[in-house]
C-alpha cells in the first residue's frame, strides 16, 4: 500500500528534555533530507538502516540553523509502520519541538492523525486490529500499570487467547462435520453430546473470565473514582495536595474541574487514582448540609473508594456519624488528621463506626502519615478484584462488545443440546461464536468457514 508521509511530535508533550518528530511514508528520507545537514554533507537517503546521525536542521528557505538534533533513520518494512520512519531528536522544549513540526510540514510531510501511525501498521499488516487497539489505548494509557496491560496487550495476549478459542471452535466444528459427511468413517471420533457440551463449557468459562477483566481494565484507564469527604477545616484540600505533590500527576484531557467537585489524575503505587475534593470549591459548606443524606449517597454511589476525614483535634459529630452511614458498604479508609494537635476524638467509637476498614492517622501540615495511606489504598486495591499483572485484561469496549455476543452465542449453544436439538444445527451457534471472536483480530469474518476447514484439517485422505 501507498500513503503519504506523515507527521507527528511522538513524546508528550511538555515533558523531558528530548522531543521526538516522527515522520513516516515513502517520502520521509527525502523529506529530512530536504532540512538535514549532516557533517561532511552526509545525506540521510544514504546511510544505513537503524541508524543515528548527528546534524542541524536548515531551512531550506533561510538557510539558517533551525536546531541541532539527532536523527534515526529506519527503513520499512522493519519499522512499527512498515513504512520508512525517521525520528528526529530534539530539545524537549515546546518550540523548539513546534520549530521542527513546522519545518518538515512546510517540506512536504502531513501532519498526522490522532493514532494515524497505529493505523498505518494495520493497513500495512504489522499488527492486528486488537493489537492496533491497545497501541491506541497505550497513547491513552494514563498511569504504568495501565501502560503494561496496554502493553501485554499489544503484545498479542488477548490475540492469542482468542486464536486458541477460535482454534477450539473449528476443530469442535471439524468433528460435527466429519460426522454428518462421513459418516461411515468409524475411525472418526463420534461426536457426542457430552463432548461437544464440554468444549462449549471451556469456551464459555473463558470468555466470561475475559469479561470479569474487563472492569479492571476500565479502572486501569480512567483511575478508581476516589472521593475524599469529611467536615470543613478537617484536611480534605491538604489532603488531595499531598497525594498530587507527593505523586506523579496523570495527565488527562478529561477536564480537571467542575463547579463542586475538584479533579485530580494521580497514580499512588501503581494504583491510578482520580481524585475528587467534594468541598472544593465553597469550603465553608459541609456536603451532607448542603444536599442532604439521600443526595450525597447518590453522589458517593459511583465511587470506587472513599477517603473519610476526620479531625483529631475536635470531638466527633452527629455530622461524621452521618459520614459513615452514608458510606455504609462502600470501600472506605478511616484518615484521622491533625495528629499534631492535642487529641479531642473518640479513638474507639472511630473504631465502631469504622467497622473493619482501614484507619491511618495522619499530619498533612508535618507530611506524617501518607505513607501510611497510600500503602493502604494499593493493598486495598491489590488485594481485593485485581489479579496478578500476567492474566489478560480485556479494556476496550468494542472487545467487550463482541465477547458479550460471542458468551450469548456459546451459552444458546449449550441450551440447544441440553435441548436435545440436532448436532448439525447446534453447529451455527458454534459457528457464529468463532465469527464473533474473529472480529476482535479483525480476522477471516469474510472467509468461508468450510475453506478454514478442510486447510486446516485434511479429511478424506
Ligand atoms: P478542608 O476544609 O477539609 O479542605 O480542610 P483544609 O485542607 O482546607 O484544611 C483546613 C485547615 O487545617 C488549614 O488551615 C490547614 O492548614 C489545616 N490543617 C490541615 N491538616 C492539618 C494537620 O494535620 N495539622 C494541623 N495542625 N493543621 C492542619
Ligand atoms: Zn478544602
Amino acid at each position: 500500500m501507498e500513503f503519504d508521509t506523515i507527521t507527528a511530535i511522538s513524546t508528550p508533550m511538555g515533558e523531558g528534555a528530548i522531543a521526538i518528530v516522527r515522520l513516516s511514508g515513502d517520502e520521509a528520507l527525502a523529506i529530512a533530507d530536504r532540512v538535514y545537514r549532516g557533517p561532511g554533507g552526509k545525506l540521510l537517503s544514504e546511510v544505513n538502516s537503524h541508524t543515528i546521525h548527528y546534524g542541524n536542521l536548515i531551512d531550506p528557505k533561510t538557510q539558517k540553523v533551525v536546531e541541532e538534533v539527532m536523527v534515526t533513520v529506519m527503513r520499512g518494512p522493519k519499522t512499527f509502520t512498515r513504512e520508512d520512519v525517521v525520528e528526529i531528536n530534539c530539545h524537549g522544549g515546546l518550540v523548539s519541538v513546534n520549530r521542527v513540526l513546522q519545518l518538515v510540514l512546510a517540506n512536504g510531510a502531513r501532519l498526522a492523525e490522532p493514532g494515524e501511525f497505529t493505523k498505518r501498521a494495520f493497513l500495512n499488516g504489522r499488527i492486528d486490529l486488537s493489537q492496533a487497539e491497545a497501541v491506541m489505548d497505550l497513547i491513552r494509557a494514563k498511569t504504568d500499570r495501565a501502560m503494561n496491560v496496554a502493553l501485554g496487550q499489544m503484545e498479542g495476549r488477548l490475540s492469542k487467547l482468542i486464536r486458541e478459542l477460535r482454534q477450539e471452535i473449528l476443530e469442535t466444528l471439524a468433528h460435527v462435520e466429519v460426522n454428518i459427511d462421513y459418516p461411515e468413517y468409524d475411525d472418526v471420533e463420534e461426536m457426542t453430546h457430552g463432548i461437544f457440551m464440554q468444549r462449549a463449557a471451556h469456551v464459555k468459562s473463558e470468555l466470561e473470565r475475559l469479561l470479569r477483566t474487563s472492569e479492571q481494565g476500565k479502572i486501569l484507564r480512567e483511575g478508581l473514582s476516589t472521593v475524599i469527604i469529611g467536615r470543613p477545616n478537617v484536611g480534605k484540600s491538604s489532603l488531595l495536595n499531598s497525594l498530587v505533590h507527593e505523586n506523579k500527576a496523570i495527565v488527562t484531557d478529561i477536564p480537571g474541574t467542575t463547579r463542586d467537585v475538584i479533579e485530580e489524575y494521580v497514580n499512588v503505587r501503581g494504583v491510578p487514582l482520580r481524585l475528587l475534593d467534594t468541598a472544593g470549591i465553597r469550603e465553608t459548606e459541609d456536603i451532607v448540609e448542603r444536599i442532604g443524606v439521600e443526595r450525597s449517597r447518590a453522589v458517593l454511589k459511583d465511587a470506587d473508594l472513599i477517603l473519610l476525614v476526620l479531625n483529631n483535634s475536635d470531638e466527633l459529630t452527629v455530622e461524621d456519624e452521618q459520614l459513615f452511614q452514608i458510606t455504609e458498604g462502600m470501600d472506605v479508609i478511616v484518615i484521622i488528621n491533625k495528629m499534631d494537635l492535642p487529641s479531642k476524638i473518640d479513638i474507639d467509637k472511630v473504631k465502631d463506626l469504622a467497622k473493619n476498614r482501614s484507619i491511618v492517622t495522619t499530619s498533612l501540615l508535618e507530611d506524617q502519615g501518607v505513607d501510611e495511606l497510600e500503602e493502604a489504598i494499593s493493598s486495598l486495591f491489590f488485594a481485593g478484584s485485581l489479579e496478578a499483572g500476567d492474566m489478560t485484561y480485556v479494556s476496550n469496549s468494542r472487545h467487550i462488545a463482541l465477547i458479550s455476543q460471542a458468551l450469548t452465542a456459546i451459552t444458546d449453544a449449550m441450551e440447544a443440546i441440553e435441548a436435545g436439538t440436532p448436532i448439525d444445527l447446534v453447529q451455527i451457534d458454534f459457528t457464529r461464536t468463532w465469527e464473533l471472536l474473529g472480529e476482535i483480530i479483525g480476522d477471516s469474518v469474510h472467509e468461508s468457514l468450510i475453506d478454514q476447514l478442510f486447510s486446516q484439517f485434511c479429511l478424506g485422505k
